[in-house]
């Protein structure tokens, strides 16, 4: 089974979503009621929307202009990012997500699903929200393009790898994590980036960002990798999150202390998940055992309450 850090805080935060995305959802259209928690399983909120289009903005805009070198124009980002936020939106209202024969793999650039078009909230209330949301993509981006040291810095690695999956295993459980950015350098340990896109990044990352290091440092090499990373220990690596709406970068530095802590973090995530046989197959489980949150406010944005109330 796959374990990473965003489905067990799923799992501790509601363990009956966490089922429906991870074991009822299929994209087969046998089985009506599956499928229809695949669609469900689809669907993000406007925030998640305006993450996601900051992340690719990133990863397939500024991200190759670095590796090369480059200059870049503020406003030839800040129009990449329009227009793909339009694409996005224009698939989203036309629910193309729904369409039995389209292949996710081959709309990568455009792909959306909101959950605004599922469940209808206040027309008013969404058009604001994707004021709002569109705002902060600028910012965020914008930000980001006028730290010029965080740009030359990156400029000076040889190579850069983003949105790349590293695993590892622990005993049966796939450990897995996709860090945003990983820069390599000719003289220097890796450096791992994440971006965040939220104001109110009080939340502490540091174990998202020490799994990364660990599947960087225990997962088989990947081909494109530098064969020099093998001379650096995990202690090493350098950690960095971006939070590009305040404008603010955290980085963290491994030892021991914090690898003993992700370790623990790590085995009792898969302890309690084995606890619930999480690792069993859907026709195999139970979905009464696995408990709805107690915690009310979770299931406003949840994609599945209409189902969850069936069932
Ligand atoms: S609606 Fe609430 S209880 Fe049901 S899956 Fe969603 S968060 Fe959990």
């Amino acid at each position: 089974m796959t374990w990473s850090i965003s489905s067990y805080r799923e799992f501790l935060k509601c363990q009956r979503k966490w089922f429906f995305n991870n074991k009822v959802g299929s994209r087969s259209l046998k089985d009506t009621f599956r499928r229809e928690v695949h669609l469900l399983s689809e669907l993000e909120s406007i925030d998640g929307w305006r993450g996601k289009i900051v992340d690719y903005t990133i990863s397939e805009f500024i991200v190759p202009k670095l590796q090369k070198k480059q200059s870049i124009n503020s406003s030839e980002v800040i129009e990449y990012a329009n227009k793909l936020s339009k694409a996005r939106f224009e698939f989203a209202k036309a629910q193309r997500y729904k369409e039995k024969d389209l292949k996710k793999t081959e709309h990568d650039y455009d792909y959306s699903a909101l959950f605004y078009f599922e469940y209808l909230e206040s027309t008013e209330e969404f058009q604001s929200k994707k004021i709002k949301a569109w705002n902060e993509i600028k910012i965020a981006l914008n930000n980001f393009l006028n730290n010029e040291e965080i740009l030359n810095y990156l400029r000076t690695a040889f190579y850069l790898v983003k949105q790349r999956t590293l695993q590892f295993k622990i005993h049966d459980f796939n450990i897995k994590g996709v860090p945003d950015l990983i820069a390599f350098f000719k003289n220097g340990p890796p450096h791992i980036f994440d971006w965040k896109v939220h104001y109110f990044g009080t939340k502490n990352y540091n174990e998202q960002l020490l799994i990364y290091a660990s599947a960087l440092f225990n997962c088989n090499p990947h081909k494109d990798f530098p064969n020099d990373i093998t001379k650096y220990s995990i202690y090493d690596i350098k950690l960095s999150e971006y939070q590009l709406l305040k404008n603010t970068i955290r980085s963290y530095s491994i030892n021991d202390e914090c690898i003993e802590d992700i370790n623990y973090y790590l085995a009792e995530g898969i302890e309690k998940m084995k606890l619930n046989n999480c690792e069993k197959k859907y026709e195999e489980l139970n979905i009464e055992h696995f408990e709805k949150t107690q915690n009310l406010d979770n299931c406003v944005l949840c994609s599945f309450k209409r189902i969850c109330k069936e069932n």
